[in-house]
């Protein structure tokens, strides 16, 4: 059995057993269908309910294409690579190829990265700032809305972890962002020129960080 879907066959996989009572239509990560259902459901009621649930399925189709597709790449420091789990050891790159064991915790890999890289480049770019600044004491969080925060009294910087995915200049770009803030609170003209002292191309990468 198959369906048919914006010019493309989804192959409709059946399993039957004794202990289902109802009958579960799911779309599973090989884009296939998975009906499971009782031994006493007949094709035709099967056919019935796949045409019934049509748009639902349609739906599932699409976003687990759309997890695929997003799960299709593995970015680090502004590089992509091609995933391919398998049996290797934790973690493994060749060129544009990660080997990666399926058992690896990735986001734990990521927050070791990031540990030891952005200390070291909030180190790099505090020895270099212009301006007389307290060492901010520095922190690392997935967040969703910011890419990096200043507290000005306890000067904490917290830097968020996705910036690990992309290329270096946007990191510095961030840790110069959040150490001028603790001269400057606002993004006052003042506050930007100083961004800009440290950082003269800091526009472009900016304007970048908009588009991610
Ligand atoms: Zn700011």
């Amino acid at each position: 059995m198959q369906l048919t879907y914006n010019n493309k066959d989804y192959d409709i996989l059946i399993e039957k057993k004794a202990s289902n009572r109802n009958t579960y239509i799911r779309v599973k990560k090989d884009l296939k269908i998975h009906v499971t259902t009782s031994i006493f459901s007949t094709n035709r009621s099967i056919e019935r309910l796949i045409k019934d649930n049509y748009d639902k399925i349609c739906k599932m189709i699409d976003s687990e294409e759309k997890k695929v597709k997003n799960n299709n790449g593995f970015f680090y420091l502004g590089k992509k690579y091609v995933v391919i789990y398998s049996s290797c050891d934790g973690i493994n790159f060749d060129k544009d190829k990660v080997y990666i064991n399926h058992d690896f915790d990735i986001d734990k890999w990521y927050k070791k990265q990031a540990k030891d890289l952005f200390l070291e480049r909030l180190n790099y770019n505090y020895e270099k700032f212009s301006r007389k600044i307290p060492y901010p004491k520095l922190r690392i969080r997935k967040m969703t809305t910011r890419w990096g925060v200043c507290n000005i009294k306890t000067h904490i910087i917290t830097l968020n972890l996705e910036l690990i995915k992309r290329d270096i200049c946007y990191l510095d770009y961030v840790i110069n962002h959040e150490m001028s803030h603790l001269i400057y609170g606002d993004h006052s003209s003042a506050f930007w020129k100083l961004v800009e002292t440290n950082m003269p191309d800091y526009k472009k990468y900016r304007d970048e960080m908009k588009e991610f």
